[in-house]
């Protein structure tokens, strides 16, 4: 038997003579702003979600694997136009952004039927289809043709009457940073005019921003459960958000809403995939108190500063440097977390010893940032190997060698670039197993390192 859809009606309460007559936020007294109720635009009655089988279900075809990127066919999440029936992925394009667009429209800013305009957006730079782009063992976490989605497949858009969006963007960019102005000043960096542009060290990149696409089967054989178990666990935590999940086996695709990745290039890009250039590696996680404001109990941003400077300079040399960036705040456990870790670390005398027990203890785990998925992003530019690995980090090194990209040599931040309140972070860390060709310390040396207490910071 065909079940039935699952519908619910949602009966529309405003008067009809107030509807769709304004698209501003600000507005008069006796004026109305775009409609608050969706109905006129969506109908009264909402498909909460498709199952697999309901007569009406047909979903554009999506082959993830497949070379020929006709056949392959473009990823659909949106309910727009024919896309209740048609998607062949869940979740929403642009992450946890997708929720302002629902206030965008909700509060009248923006017309829900809004079509982008992509003229002149495609990437300035081409980046060649790398053999990788089409391995199930290499991306699970991206889709591969995400920056030119709405360009391959507009004409199946507007056939289907689905919206198909980019979940990747590509742009070139001047980065303008203090700290390698001074290393220009101290003659640490030479202007070449290419990579490091002038005396005032402005430096020339190209980026590339990554919203996350996850191809399911792929992503549960990379951390070792089964399809069905991760699809049960997505939906049970994010408190039943994504029924089609378990109501669509058959659709193997989810946008998840959390952030994404940027990726910095210094250098040619086209050169990345060349076996006879170098390349230069830093892989960072996202840590904003430390990366953009500064606060020295890490060390995060001299780790990112040291990692750029690395980057520019094997540039300079004729290779390539790459800056991953991730939005993994706090090892993706939030910021919010990570204050309630930083009192009781205060508190109780801010140790070594104890460092990644004070985040278990309130998290439960002391880290979730799940690196096997973090070297998609290196397959995808077509990275093979590594010459200088800009990271200490055994997790980072251990996901990328797992997944069959070499690491030539690993190079630790310099003693003298770590912020003060940062060795219980950096020493608990080198104990656990982060590499450095230093000293090593015991747990019962771990002891004696100490940062600062709650006495010190009032
Ligand atoms: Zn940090």
């Amino acid at each position: 038997m065909v079940p039935a859809p699952i519908i619910a009606k949602h009966s529309c309460l405003c008067q009809p003579s107030a509807v769709h007559t304004h698209h501003s936020s600000t507005f008069k007294d006796d004026e109305k702003p775009i409609s608050h109720c969706l109905e006129h635009i969506y109908g009264d009655q909402i498909r909460l979600a498709t199952v697999s089988g309901d007569a009406d279900v047909h979903p554009i075809k999506l082959d993830w694997y497949n070379q020929d990127w006709k056949q392959r066919g473009p990823v659909v999440c949106s309910r727009r136009g024919d896309g209740v029936t048609k998607h062949n992925a869940i979740g929403a394009h642009a992450g946890p952004y997708s929720l302002y667009h629902a206030l965008s429209v909700v509060s009248g800013q923006l017309d829900p039927k809004h079509v982008p305009d992509y003229t002149n957006a495609q990437p300035p730079v081409d980046f060649a289809p790398q053999p990788q782009w089409y391995n199930s063992e290499k991306i699970v976490s991206l889709d591969p043709l995400g920056h030119l989605a709405p360009w391959l497949y507009g004409d199946v858009a507007r056939a289907e009457n689905v919206e198909v969006r980019p979940s990747m963007s590509i742009t070139k960019a001047i980065l303008s940073l203090p700290e390698i102005q001074e290393e220009v000043k101290k003659g640490n960096l030479k202007p070449d005019g290419k990579i490091v542009l002038n005396e005032k060290g402005e430096m020339a990149v190209t980026k590339i921003a990554v919203d996350p696409v996850w191809y399911l089967p792929g992503v549960a054989k990379r951390l070792g459960v089964t399809e069905n178990e991760l699809r049960r666990a997505l939906f049970e935590d994010t408190n039943g958000m994504y029924p089609e999940l378990i109501t669509r086996p058959d659709i193997k695709t989810f946008l998840p809403p959390i952030g994404g990745t940027t990726v910095y290039i210094f250098g040619n890009p086209e050169d990345i995939p060349n076996p006879d250039k170098k390349l230069a590696l830093r892989v960072h996680d996202e840590c904003s108190g430390s990366d953009v404001f500064l606060s020295d109990i890490c060390s995060c941003r001299c780790y990112l500063i040291f990692g750029i400077r690395e980057a520019a300079k094997e540039a300079q040399k004729g290779g390539n440097g790459v800056v991953a960036y991730f939005r993994k705040e706090g090892r993706s456990l939030g910021e919010v977390t990570k204050y309630l870790v930083y009192n009781a670390r205060k508190r109780a005398g801010d140790c070594a010893d104890a460092y990644f027990q004070r985040t278990e203890c309130i998290a439960g785990v002391k880290d979730a940032r799940f690196q096997e998925l973090m070297p998609d992003i290196l397959h995808w530019l077509g990275i093979t190997r590594i010459d200088r690995m800009l990271s200490m980090s055994n997790m980072k090194h251990d996901a990328i060698v797992g997944q069959g990209i070499e690491i030539v040599e690993r190079v630790e931040i310099p003693d003298e670039m770590l912020p003060a309140d940062s060795r219980v972070e950096i020493d608990a860390k080198i104990a656990s197993g982060y590499f450095t060709n230093g000293h090593v310390y015991t747990q019962e040396e771990l002891k004696n390192i100490r940062g600062r207490t709650w006495d010190d910071l009032s």
